[in-house]
């Protein structure tokens, strides 16, 4: 199955703007009931409602550790929901045939929230439809924060990374995920978190926590061991992997706000990661992209949207198992100190 270019709608949902949905409620039909899917919240754009889908695939054992894969918080950066679409149809596909992912899956659960913002993506916009940037909508602030407006400003939705009101309640988007996740920590031993997103740099770069503070997480010594297992299992990866205050200090940062309210539970461990595809590459190659809002975030030329995909399935692939594995890999004692002299020495505040 392709993700590109759009085909006729022969689902439900028919909206020209959202081939995403479309090929996203083909799956759901096609994976159940393997596949199980529920809407977590709905959305309102111009009188109609649009879903926004959790996925679960693999063990419903609520101890099973978990990778939660997610796309389409902003809404212009659909190649991230393009890439988790494509993984769970590659997973669907080769859950018929490939007997060592069944046996996975009978450990691990995949859960999935392709298209969080869909009537940002509907209408080609970062934000959601209330002029809302998502991953500046949770209620923490940056300390440091910089630069101004990118770090996330009060002063109005005509300004991109608006973080909405003070004191109020957090978008739906914004709540949905954060429930779902919550929902998967409050019982999993380990889970790791993708989320995926597109429009910075020249590289293809896994982000983690501090978004809004100068500080290594204190999981950096797990971090740093994912990372070393990853380097040694696949030596000419692409990808840099980099604490997100590296670049610049945002308020209300999702990941840092779910990241910190799950710390208290010390036995279990939550590592939440962002692929930020470096998007300039894409422009780079093709100066053409610049004329269009959407060429600044998304491959526009088919070869090179396939290669994104492509590009990816490795390290989702790798991720799965390392879920799988956890307890293989996962330091303790003089290990971990180890690793976190190596986190320290590859991280140590900027
Ligand atoms: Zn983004």
């Amino acid at each position: 199955m392709t993700i590109k270019p759009p085909t006729p709608a022969n689902g439900p949902f028919h909206d020209k703007r959202l081939p995403e949905l479309r090929m996203l409620e083909r799956l759901i039909r096609r994976g159940a009931p393997a596949l199980r899917s529920r809407v977590l919240a709905e959305v309102e754009d111009k009188g109609r409602t649009l879903p926004v889908y959790a996925l679960e695939l693999g063990s419903p054992r609520r101890e099973a550790p978990v990778l939660l894969l997610c796309g389409g918080v902003h809404g212009i950066e659909r190649i991230g929901t393009q890439l988790v679409l494509a993984q769970l149809d590659t997973l669907l596909q080769r859950l018929r045939w490939d007997r060592s992912l069944q046996q996975l899956l009978q450990r691990v659960r995949i859960v999935l929230c392709p298209l969080l913002n869909p009537v940002g993506m509907a209408r080609g916009w970062r934000c959601n439809g209330n002029g809302i940037d998502l991953m500046r909508n949770a209620p923490v602030n940056a300390e440091q924060p910089g630069p101004w407006p990118v770090c996330g400003h009060r002063l109005g939705r005509w300004l991109p990374w608006y973080r909405g009101e003070p004191e109020t309640p957090m978008q739906t988007e914004a709540l949905a995920i954060c429930s779902l996740a919550e929902e998967q920590l409050a019982t999993a031993p380990f889970t790791l978190a993708l989320d995926c997103h597109s429009g910075f740099g020249m590289r293809d770069r896994i982000w983690f926590p501090y978004a809004g503070r100068r500080q290594l997480l204190e999981h950096a010594a797990e971090l740093h061991a994912l990372l070393r297992l990853f380097e040694r299992s696949h030596p000419h990866h692409p990808y840099l992997f980099e604490p997100q205050h590296h670049h610049y200090r945002t308020h209300g940062d999702l990941w840092d706000y779910l990241y910190r309210r799950h710390l208290p539970r010390e036995t279990q461990i939550f590592l939440p990661l962002t692929l930020e595809m470096g998007s300039w590459l894409w422009v780079k190659k093709n100066l053409r992209q610049l004329t269009s809002y959407t060429g600044l975030f998304n491959p526009l030329v088919p070869h090179r949207h396939q290669r994104t995909l492509r590009r990816h399935q490795l390290l989702l692939d790798f991720l799965l198992r390392a879920v799988d594995g956890w307890q293989n890999w996962l330091p303790a004692g003089a290990q971990r100190h180890h690793h976190q002299t190596g986190a320290e020495r590859r991280w140590g505040t900027k």
